[in-house]
């Protein structure tokens, strides 16, 4: 469960307790059990791995899905695809920079 940093300040700030300093950790403890949950999944980190110059063809570091005829540039590829379809935030450095496997 994940609250709202932004909403539960505000509530801070409008909660009496909070305001005239009559407050104990058990308040404070239900004071935040007691905000609205958010959904939310963990971010994953991934990269376009470079596999072929000649097709220029980039592969998913987490799921393997291929970019075909990808002309932009290396450098460019995470600018115009910063997602791919599985959810990775395409990110991290390539680290095998170099390293062609396919
Ligand atoms: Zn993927």
């Amino acid at each position: 469960m994940f609250i709202d940093v932004d909403d539960t300040v505000k509530a801070i700030k409008s909660y009496p307790e909070f305001i005239f300093g009559k407050i104990s950790q058990y308040d404070v403890a239900r004071f935040i059990r007691n905000q609205p949950v958010v959904d939310a999944a963990p971010v994953v980190h991934g990269h376009w791995i470079e596999i072929s110059l000649s097709n220029h063809t980039y592969k998913c570091s987490v799921c393997g899905r291929l970019l075909v005829n990808i002309t932009d540039g290396k450098n460019n590829v995470a600018k115009h695809y910063p997602y791919c379809h599985c959810g990775a935030k395409m990110d991290v450095p390539d680290i095998n920079v170099g390293n062609k496997d396919g």
